[in-house]
């Protein structure tokens, strides 16, 4: 891919922040991306989060950037000519705050629908009853394992989640579902269990943050399944399905085979489509999954030769196999995720097992290597 298929209709910063791009498919369709600021600060720079709005018959949105950027979404939608008031509806890729934080101003503004996969509905309302500790209570179920420490979501989250809360969603079933001509929504869960990738006219793909170029999109812990699993209603019985290193694969895997079929494909991801002055195209779906399956079994082959010299901690692992400067501030609990994330593989392999104190110890196998390539 070349980025002649782009017009650039706004130029944004070196990291694309404010850009706005157009394409046109062959099918006529006409695809717009719209970069929108998304800085935490510390060393896990994602950059900004690249919104879509897919026409149709009528037009509709994919994601809506972070809190307090949906208003400047709707600036740049009436830039490229788009009326934000005829969108059919916000379509999520997945319930991360930098997609759905604009949701609400982008809905009071337009007064929009918005559609989700149903584990997103299920996990954005609050289930007093069910909620882990009495502090998490008036927070919706994405929260209830949230890896921040209480004095960033006490006061960051609250007034974000009671906002989503108020919202209708209505609720996208499971795989190959058409949401209109020519549109297959896939569920893809892992990097979130709420994730879907879209496939538009057999050109395109949208990704969201379960492929991104440059960086390899964190995956979610199974454990988190043991407080989430009473609010499906039964709809998963097991952690995997929807959770955890495994998930994640199994989903990379699927897309894969979609682009090994659809060789041509234009891959739009959530992230990183343009950085520090530079295009980072993924010209080619299955190999660029290839490249993110191997970082993750070379991570797990790390963090098994960091046990070589005894049982660590979570805490000991990440220092081992992250560089320093993404151990900042709360790098510390990105990190954290990553370590457990593959350690939960690696216990499933056979080749940790998590001792008392809470330290993981090696067993000197290596059985992890096997169980990735045969995921399915
Ligand atoms: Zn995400
Ligand atoms: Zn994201």
């Amino acid at each position: 891919m070349t980025k002649e298929i782009f017009d650039i209709l706004r130029k944004g910063d070196e990291s694309g922040n404010n850009m706005i791009i157009r394409m046109r498919l062959s099918s006529g369709r006409e695809i717009f991306g719209f970069a929108t600021e998304n800085t935490y600060g510390g060393g896990w720079d994602l950059g900004p989060t690249w919104n879509y709005v897919i026409t149709s018959e009528k037009p509709f949105l994919v994601d809506a950037g972070r809190r307090g950027n949906g208003l400047k979404l709707l600036e740049m939608m009436r830039y490229s000519g788009i009326d934000p008031n005829g969108l059919d509806f916000v379509l999520l890729s997945h319930g991360h705050e930098d997609h759905d934080g604009g949701l609400f101003e982008v809905t009071r503004a337009t007064g929009t629908k918005v559609m989700a996969h149903r584990i997103y509905k299920s996990l954005s309302r609050a289930y007093p009853r069910k909620a882990p500790s009495p502090e998490k209570r008036n927070f919706p179920a994405f929260c209830w394992d949230c890896p921040m420490p209480e004095s960033f979501w006490k006061n960051n989250c609250l007034e974000y989640h009671k906002e989503k809360m108020r919202l209708e969603i209505i609720s996208l079933d499971n795989l190959g579902q058409k949401i209109s001509d020519g549109i297959s929504v896939f569920h893809v869960p892992g990097h979130s269990p709420d994730s879907i990738a879209l496939l538009i006219d057999k050109e395109i793909m949208l990704v969201g943050d379960t492929v991104l170029p440059d960086i390899t999109p964190h995956p979610t812990c199974e454990h988190t399944f043991k407080m989430t699993k009473g609010i499906f209603q039964g709809h998963y019985r097991e952690a995997d399905e929807i959770y955890g290193l495994r998930a994640y694969i199994r989903s990379l895997k699927r897309l894969k085979g979609i682009g090994e079929e659809m060789p041509g494909l234009t891959i739009l991801p959530g992230h990183r489509l343009f950085y520090q002055n530079r295009w980072n195209y993924m010209e080619d779906l299955a190999a660029r999954i290839t490249e993110i399956i191997e970082h993750h079994v070379q991570r797990c082959g790390d963090i098994l030769k960091s046990l070589g010299d005894g049982p660590k901690r979570p805490e000991e692992i990440a220092s081992a196999c992250f560089e320093e400067r993404l151990l900042k501030g709360f790098g510390i609990t990105m990190a954290l995720n990553e370590v457990l994330s593959h350690c939960e593989l690696l216990e499933i392999s056979k080749d940790v097992i998590f001792v008392e104190d809470g330290r993981i110890s090696t067993t000197h196998r290596t059985g992890f290597e096997s169980l990735i390539r045969d995921l399915r």
